[in-house]
Order: C-alpha cells, then structure tokens, then sequence
C-alpha cells in the first residue's frame, strides 16, 4: 500500500475549487461570524421600540444603527436622516455610547475569511487523495468511489468500556464466554498444556436477547481490540468485494493480534449453499472466503470469531464443523430473574424512584426481550417526561410495559356502547374460563380501551411463578382460556364476531403443536409430524407426514378444539351471575385489575344461592 502513485490531477483543478470554495465562503458564512445573529429591522420598528423603551443599548454605525432589545437580541437598521434620534434615544432610557457588537479587527477578519478556509481546504484535499491511494491499493483491485476497502477497519476500542455486568441475566452464556476472555488474557496458561482454544464461537438466540451485546462485553472484559462487521453488509457490495472484505478483515485482525473479530447476523452470508444453478454467487464466494480465512489462520495467535444469528437452522453445516465456529452459545430470552435484572441494569442509567418495584415490573412483562425491556424503561423515562415530572415511577414502567406489548392506548379510537358491551364480555370471558380452571394463571388485568395495534382489549395474565414443563391438562386449559371470548359472545348475545381471529389463531397453533410435536393425543402417541424450522423467529413448522396423516391432524386439531370451547361455553354458563357482575364492572370502569377481578367473582359467589352445578 505504500508504494502507489500519487493520483495525478491537473493543479488547476484544485486551485479552481479553492477559488470557489472562498468566494462561497466570503458571501455566505463570513457575514454570520462578523455580525452574529443580527436581526434587520426596518426604521419604524426602530422608533417604535425606542418609544415602547424596548432598547437596551445603541450603537450608531457611518450608515446603520445597530442596536440591542430588552429582549437580548441583536438588531439592525438603516440609518435615515433623523436630528431628533439622540433626544429620543435619552429619553427611552438607552445607553447609547458603548459598542455592542464587537467588530473584528482587519487583521482576524483577513484570517478568518481567506487564511483560514485555505488551510481546511488544503487539508482536507490532502486527506482525501490520502483515501483515494489507500483504497486503489487494497482487496479486489477495485476502486469504485473508494469502496475497495474493508468497513471492518471501523473497529471499536476496547475501552469503550461494556463488560458483562452490562449484561443482566444470561449467566450461562456468559460462563461460556469468560473462558475465551480468560484465554485472550493469559494465553500462556493454555500454551502450556497445549490446549487449542476454539476459533470461533456462534451466539444463537432470538432478536434483542443481548448477543451483539455480549460479543461487545467480551472485548470489553478481556480488553483487546473489537473488529465488528455485519453479514448484511457483505450482501449489498458489489461482486467479488465481500470476498475481498473478508480477507481485509482478517489480515487486520492478524495484525492487531489478541482481538476479537465479530460477524453479526453471520446468516446473511452462512447460510446453506444450495446448489442452485444461478444461486446467490456473492454469497457463497464471500462464505468460501470465509471458511478459508478460518481455517487458515493460527489459533494460537489469539484471534477469537465470535458469530451472532437467530437463525442457526439456516447456517450452512460447514461453518458448524470442528475448527470454526465449532461452540455454540445459547442467548435466550430472559426469565423472570433475568427480566428483572435487566431492567434493573436500564433503571439505573434513568432517574428511577427509589420504591420502584422491578419484580412486579418483570412479572407483567412475560416474554419480553432484552431489547424491549431496554425499551421499557425509555419509554417510562419519556411518558415522566411528558407528564413533566423529575422521576420514573412504577405507574409510568407499567403504562410502558403494556404500551411494548398492546401498542400505544388509543384515546380517539371511539368504540359504540354494543361493541364496548361485546368487547367486555368477550374479555371477561377469557379471564373468567381461567380462573375457574384450577390451573390457569390469575388474571392481571383486563382493560377495553382500544390499542394501535388493533386489539380492542386484552386480558393479561401472569404467571406467578414461571415453569417450563407443561402438562397436557394446563395445555386444554389454555385452549378453553383462547376460546372462552367467543364463548362468551355466543352465550350471552347469541352472536359472534371477528374479535375472536387472534384467539383461534393461538388456539390452533397449540393444539396442533400438542398433536404433531409433544405427542399428546390418543391417536398419535409419540410420533413427531411437524418440524421447527426457524425456532427464534415465529416458529415456523413444517410438516413431515403423509397426506392422509396430514388430513387426519386437521380432524383432530377441529375435535380438541371444540371440546374445550364446550367446557368453556359451559363454565362460563354455570357462573352466569360471575360473568354479568364482571362484564358489567368492566364495561364501567374499562380497566378491571386482577384483584378487583377476584372480589367481584368472591362477592358474587357469596351472594349466590347453592346450585346444582350443570352436568359435564
Ligand atoms: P441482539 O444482538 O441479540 O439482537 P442486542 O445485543 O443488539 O441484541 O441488544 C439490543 C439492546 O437491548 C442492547 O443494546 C441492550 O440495551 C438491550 N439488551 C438486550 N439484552 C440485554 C441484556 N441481557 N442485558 C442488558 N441489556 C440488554
Ligand atoms: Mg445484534
Ligand atoms: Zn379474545
């Protein structure tokens, strides 16, 4: 790189631009720096404020007046032939003998205007003739508007200070992580055994849980330099420049040996070659380089590749294979510890007051992500802000957690009183069906004020204490939960409506999931029909049966289905009274919070007189 010729230029062509440049600079920006935000006024106004007293102080120029309000800004005008001025001036009280406006001596204002903008042109002309060489120099050869060059120089320095304690919750992946850093600082330790650290490590998880954060943390923790790039980049350059990018990036990282090298979202360009006759050429070349690179390069020298995606399904197996990205470390969202630790870390960084309950906060904030717990807390910070207070407060956290979830609440929306009656009972009807199956989660809170994200109410429930394994039986009872609105709407109105669409939706997908994944049916057994295909994102599934078993699924996704919007129809049937009594308070109050849910149902139930309870 430092032997390439100077580009040759004609002189000319820099002094033209020179010339040009100052005369611009003369006419547009020199009069801003000499009379800083002058304000011209016509004579009148002049006279007017001096009557008004709204002039502090006067300075009277050969051929203008320039002068300065009460209000603390520069005016101007032009001076007219006026022998009453100085009278008038004493009378309105202003002073009008001292300078105001600082004029700039001859010589400032020559080195301002000419001396100045030459040395910044001139330097800047040198820094980018710089640029141009350096990128006619490196990868590919090509020098398209100076785009031969890695982005991946831009590498952030350590220093920039993030550390694990940055990064609440994911303990485990964090473990992982600490024994690269241990290597990165004390490689002699490993040498000496002859232990090979891995070249690479994969962050698998879903978007916002933390990976690129960690990946930071790491650099951060071991202190070395932090080459980032990201796998998307790779795909919008021109062909043959990603390759070229990726052995740029490596040669700079062998260079600034112990470092850290980061492909972000390394899907883009690890994904599974195909094979395809007119495939994606690019990518593939630019991957091939990349597995060449990884191979090639000496572990030992301390250049660690870490590699984030959220869809390690998509990966080509080549990259997974001993020697590259050969561990994989889990990022998954967060449990409730780690939800709260994480808005823990984000409080500390806004002014929280001191009573703020994070617990409760995490628990109504059921599989949010780092990201959105992050997001949680900024838009506390801006909804105390807008109602002009000093510090965030738990109301404004769960205003905020349910503006993330449900959208921001819509006040103009305005809902008809038979479609607020529906909405309410629709609602109530979900809660209630919980409630009165043993297992399902205690209400949260209900409310019927319209959302922006279309939901026109939502019953949230909270688990009081999260747990992973779920029984068939909890299983059924969230079906019959989904389907309890539209039960309720049948009931009591003889009618159904579409507000039901996100309910069936939920509702089906797991009942299939129970039928094709988790081996919960009679007529299958243990016999998996559905693969996950993109686990992180969505949970897209495809079938793996025949036709005819594919039919069949369909008959008994549709019989488990009705049999629990049946038993919701008719739990909520039997607790008629409970149901009336909450739909109405609901319809009332909009809001309805889970404890005022519960001592309507006791109170109810109290009230009531005993009854046989219906057959089924
Ligand atoms: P990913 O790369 O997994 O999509 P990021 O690392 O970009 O996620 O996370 C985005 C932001 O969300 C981070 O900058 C941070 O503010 C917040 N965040 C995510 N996970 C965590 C965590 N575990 N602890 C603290 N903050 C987090
Ligand atoms: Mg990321
Ligand atoms: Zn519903």
């Amino acid at each position: 790189m430092n032997e390439v010729k100077r580009p040759q230029k004609p002189l000319m062509f820099y002094y033209a631009i020179v010339l040009v440049a100052l005369v611009l600079f003369n006419a547009l920006v020199m009069p801003f720096l000499t009379n800083p935000g002058v304000t011209e006024v016509d004579y009148g106004e002049f006279m007017k404020m001096t009557e008004s007293k709204q002039i502090a102080e006067v300075m009277i120029e050969d051929n203008k007046i320039i002068f300065k309000g009460t209000d603390g800004r520069f005016y101007k005008t032009g001076q007219v032939y006026d022998p009453e001025l100085t009278d008038r001036l004493y009378k309105s009280g202003a002073k009008f003998s001292s300078q105001i406006v600082e004029q700039m001596s001859p010589i400032l204002s020559i080195l301002l205007s000419w001396v100045l903008p030459m040395v910044l042109i001139i330097g800047v002309g040198q820094y980018f003739s710089k640029k141009l060489m350096e990128n006619a120099g490196g990868g590919a050869g090509s020098m398209m508007f100076g785009m031969g060059k890695s982005n991946a120089k831009v590498y952030v320095k350590s220093t920039s200070g993030i550390k694990f304690d940055d990064v609440a919750g994911e303990d485990e992946a964090k473990e992982i992580l600490s024994e690269i850093v241990d290597f990165l600082e004390n490689p002699g330790k490993y040498e000496a055994i002859g232990a090979k650290m891995p070249k690479g490590a994969l962050l698998v998880g879903p978007p916002g849980t933390g990976k690129t954060l960690l990946a930071k943390a790491v650099a951060g923790e071991a202190n070395v330099p932090f080459f980032s790039i990201s796998g998307s980049e790779f795909v919008e350059m021109f062909v043959g420049m990603g390759a070229a990018k990726v052995r740029d990036l490596f040669k700079q990282a062998n260079e600034k040996a112990p470092c850290i090298v980061f492909i972000d979202e390394v899907d883009a360009i690890g994904g599974k070659r195909d094979g395809r006759i007119g495939g994606n050429d690019e990518r593939e070349q630019t991957l091939n380089q990349l597995l060449t690179e990884m191979d090639g390069f000496d572990g030992s020298k301390g250049v660690v590749i870490l590699a984030a995606t959220n869809r390690p399904e998509s990966l080509d197996p080549a990259l997974l294979r001993p020697g590259r990205f050969d561990r994989r470390v889990p990022v998954e969202l967060p449990d409730l510890k780690g939800r709260e630790e994480i808005l823990k870390v984000h409080g500390k960084k806004v002014n929280m007051q001191p009573n703020v309950n994070y617990a409760d906060v995490a628990k109504a904030a059921a599989g949010a992500s780092g990201a959105e717990l992050a997001n949680i807390v900024n838009e506390a910070a801006l909804r105390a802000v807008r109602d002009g207070r000093k510090s965030v407060t738990q109301a404004d956290l769960e205003e905020s957690v349910e503006v993330i979830i449900a959208g921001y609440q819509k006040k103009n929306r305005v809902l008809s009183d038979k479609e607020k009656m529906v909405v309410a009972y629709h609602e109530i009807g979900h809660a209630l069906v919980a409630a009165k199956q043993s297992e399902s989660a205690p209400v949260h809170k209900i409310t019927i004020i319209p959302r922006t994200n279309g939901a026109l109410g939502y019953t949230m429930q909270v688990e009081e204490n999260e747990h992973f394994l779920l029984t068939k039986e909890e299983l059924e009872n969230k079906i019959a939960t989904f389907t309890g609105g539209r039960a309720a709407e049948s009931l009591i109105f003889g009618q159904i409506t579409t507000g039901a669409s996100n309910d069936i939706e939920q509702a089906t997908r797991l009942a299939r999931a129970m039928i094709t994944r988790y081996g919960m049916s009679d007529e299958f057994g243990m016999v998996a029909m559905e693969q996950l295909t993109n686990q992180y994102l969505g949970g897209d599934t495809t079938l793996a049966c025949s036709a005819e078993t594919a039919n069949h699924i369909d008959v008994v996704v549709r019989n488990l289905i009705n049999t629990q919007y049946h038993k919701a129809y008719h739990i909520l049937k039997d607790n008629s009274a409970q149901l009336h009594a909450l739909a109405k308070y609901l319809y009332e109050h909009e809001t309805i919070t889970g404890e005022e849910f519960m001592d309507i149902l006791h109170k109810t139930e109290a009230d009531l007189p005993a009854l046989p309870a219906s057959e089924e």
